[in-house]
């Protein structure tokens, strides 16, 4: 049986945090490499967290299930908390979803806060050290070509080796894993990408309790041309109010513009908060070039002693809120998987873990290649399921059985074939539901 000793994140984001809790159980010692100091703010490494991070009730629950006590700390520290469609309103293809119960829970909080609630549990586990300010450079091999740990350039002095007797890659979606393997002498996996040229802008305010009536949060997106927006109330008392626009269709980062961006929206609710609110700030653009799949589950013979999870595998289109929650399921299954003795097989977690991103890839690709300027193939039973699911989000505007399910399955809390369930099939099926 192969040592478990030390295994070496890559990482301090949102996959890296997470898979260290599950690493602790399986080995002596974790080890999580981040090249950026620790911050209470945006941080170089992690430019998208200066914009709207929707945590979907499915991420939600694996994150508690991992730091038991997390959604209450978040809670207690100061993130609005509330129950979607209920105390959020959702307007999707322009109109409102139908009010309900969802038995679901909303923990809304900027991402910087809750990646530093994620970060102080995960130094507090036994075993678990974030070592000082280093740039993981490359990978290190042994004869049989698996993998024996990293090279690391601290901030300051010489470049070092650290072994490992497993290195998990969660260095997101910039991640050089590509080059890291062919330089030792590994395959690399092949990409692949479904451009939507997303830009985004965001701006804090300061919220009051009679903003939006009360409410938490508001989402809006258009069709057939996207636009869309989402304001949160999060920690700080602030609201953050995201536009965001696709295909080139970009919200303006100057005070006016993006103003002026919010009063086309088909619902007043953003543009009313943002007239009566206080800035807090100038608003923040970013762009987004596309999906981005790396296919380690295509590898026929993957690096022994190395996985990647997170954005390094699979990073999907922000507007869907899953890339956060994508990469806790993927860290279940590497609880699950290091629970066998043994060492780690990649295949097997590869193959796993390949089953959640096809879902969460599936949802924001499809969704994207509606748009008739978005490339990619269309297969005929895709566009066949497509046309339901556009059935269901339209009959989701009335009817409280439909919109209760469709927002459960959104949330990856249930499978989507629950929308296929008799009794949301005769709902959405029938004449006058759409
Ligand atoms: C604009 C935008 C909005 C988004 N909105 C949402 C949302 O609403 N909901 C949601 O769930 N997700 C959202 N996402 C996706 C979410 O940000 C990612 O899915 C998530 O952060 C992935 O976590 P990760 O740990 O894989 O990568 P990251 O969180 O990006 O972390 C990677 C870490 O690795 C470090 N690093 C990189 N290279 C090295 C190296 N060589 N050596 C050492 N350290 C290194 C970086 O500094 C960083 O800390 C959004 C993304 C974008 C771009």
């Amino acid at each position: 049986m192969a040592a478990r000793e030390h295994a070496v994140v890559v990482g301090a984001g949102m996959a890296g945090l997470l898979a260290a809790r599950v690493l602790s159980d399986a080995f002596a010692r974790v080890t999580i490499v981040e090249r950026d100091a620790p911050s209470s703010g945006v941080r170089r490494g992690v430019p998208q967290g200066a914009h709207l991070h929707g945590l979907l009730d499915g991420g939600r629950r694996i994150m508690e299930e991992l730091y038991p006590g997390l959604t209450d700390e978040l809670v207690a520290a100061g993130a609005p908390t509330g129950e979607p469609l209920r105390d959020t309103r959702w307007y999707l293809h322009g109109r409102r979803l139908a009010p309900t119960a969802t038995g679901m829970r909303s923990v809304l909080a900027s991402r910087p806060f809750l990646e530093s609630a994620l970060r102080a549990r995960a130094v507090a586990v036994p075993g678990v050290d974030v070592a000082g300010p280093g740039t993981v450079t490359g990978l290190c091999t042994d004869g049989s070509r698996a993998v024996t740990g990293v090279r690391v350039r601290p901030r300051s002095g010489r470049e070092e080796s650290l072994a490992a007797d497993l290195v998990v890659d969660a260095s997101g979606r910039g991640s050089r894993v590509a080059d890291w393997l062919r330089a030792a002498g590994h395959a690399a996996p092949v990409q692949e990408r479904v451009d939507v040229d997303l830009g985004y802008a965001t701006r804090f305010y300061r919220r009051r309790p009679e903003h939006l009536d009360g409410q938490l949060a508001v989402t809006v997106s258009t069709i057939p041309r996207f636009r869309g927006g989402g304001c949160l109330a999060v920690d700080g008392g602030r609201w953050l109010v995201t536009l965001a626009g696709m295909l080139g269709d970009h919200p303006p980062a100057d005070a006016a513009g993006f103003e002026a961006f919010a009063a086309t929206l088909p619902t007043p609710d953003i543009h009313r908060v943002i007239g009566a609110a206080e800035p807090l700030g100038d608003p923040v653009p970013y762009r987004f070039g596309g999906s981005l799949r790396r296919r380690f589950d295509r590898l026929p013979d993957p690096a022994r002693g190395f996985v990647a999870l997170g954005d390094a595998v699979c990073s999907v289109n922000p507007l869907y809120a899953q890339g956060m929650s994508l990469a806790a399921q993927q860290v279940r299954v590497l609880r699950a998987q290091l629970a066998s003795p043994g060492p780690l097989d990649p295949r097997t977690f590869y193959r796993d873990t390949a089953r959640l991103c096809d879902a969460a890839w599936e949802i924001a690709t499809r969704s994207d290649l509606a748009l008739p300027e978005v490339d990619g193939r269309r297969p005929l039973p895709a566009r066949v399921l497509d046309g339901y699911i556009r059935r269901v989000q339209l009959a989701a505007h009335r009817d409280p059985v439909v919109s209760r399910a469709f927002l459960r399955v959104a949330n990856l809390v249930d499978a989507p074939a629950t929308l296929l369930a008799p009794r949301v099939l005769v709902r959405v099926l029938r004449p006058g539901a759409c």
